[in-house]
């Protein structure tokens, strides 16, 4: 059984009912990493908003099925308990809260839905710091607020440790390689990798190959005008290296 299941799947912008997605058919099993690509405005960023429950969208058709229930059914709130997590492709900024203050209240947050015990500041400093390591960061950076004056790398790093600490079965990553240096690249891509377990799945949108030679994708979609239009294997690649897109655009 998929883990996550779209089909048909169409959407407008909630306020002037511009149609964005026009038919996206995507299927993810447990344990895949799917990497879409495609020209801007195509629609990659209102997918993944969509299944998140991103209110400035409206589904006005198809489905969307996770663990084999309806999400549509659900609030944002609620898929994400159900183990989807979503980096943004432009973070927020909150000025004057601490990170670790940030992802304490988001940590326990969680356990309450969960009707689990909720964790104090010493015991979670333990929870992180064992994250630490797996994401490839010092705990110096945990002095920091959120977002506050971050790099493009640092605020990567700051999604990747929020995805360590809440965990995921989905996790969707936005632009996750935009803003980044080589250097950076290659921390954030292994520091993703460390948390891929054969069970964990990531729907990951990026504009630069650079990123497959850390993730390797096992499947690789092309959206254009709102739609998927070309799905392949890692050599799909190449060929949009040498071709660009023009060569899967919606005529
Ligand atoms: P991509 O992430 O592929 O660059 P987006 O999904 O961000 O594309 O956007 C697809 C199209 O929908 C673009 O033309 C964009 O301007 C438009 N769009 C998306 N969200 C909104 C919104 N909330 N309000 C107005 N236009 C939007
Ligand atoms: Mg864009
Ligand atoms: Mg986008």
């Amino acid at each position: 059984k998929p883990l996550l299941e779209i089909r048909g799947l169409t959407a407008v912008i909630a306020e002037s009912k511009q149609q964005i997605l026009k038919g996206v058919n995507l299927v993810i099993n447990q344990g895949e990493v799917h990497a879409v690509m495609g020209k801007n405005g195509s629609g990659k960023s209102t997918l993944s908003k969509v299944i998140t429950g991103h209110p400035d969208y409206e589904v006005t058709g198809g489905s969307i099925v996770f663990k084999g229930e309806n999400l549509l059914h659900m609030e944002p709130e609620e898929r994400s308990l159900a183990g989807i997590f979503m980096s943004f492709q432009s973070p927020i900024e909150i000025p004057g809260v601490n990170i670790v203050d940030f992802l304490l209240m988001g940590y326990n947050e969680r356990r309450k839905k969960l009707n689990e015990p909720e964790v104090g500041p010493l015991e979670f400093l333990q929870i992180l710091s064992s994250k630490l390591d797996l994401v490839n960061m010092k705990s110096e950076f945990l002095g920091r607020n959120v977002n506050e004056g971050f790099s493009g790398g640092e605020r990567k790093r700051n999604e990747i440790l929020q995805l360590a600490v809440l965990g995921a079965d989905l996790a969707i990553l936005d632009e996750i390689d935009s803003g980044l240096d080589v250097d950076a690249l290659r921390d954030v891509g292994k520091a993703v990798n460390g948390l891929l377990t054969p069970n964990k799945s990531i729907l990951m949108i990026t504009h630069y190959q650079q990123i497959f030679k850390i993730i390797e994708p096992t499947f690789i979609h092309i959206m254009d005008d709102g739609r998927i239009v070309k799905t392949g294997d890692i050599g799909l690649a190449k060929v949009l290296d040498k071709e660009g897109y023009k060569s899967f655009s919606v005529p």
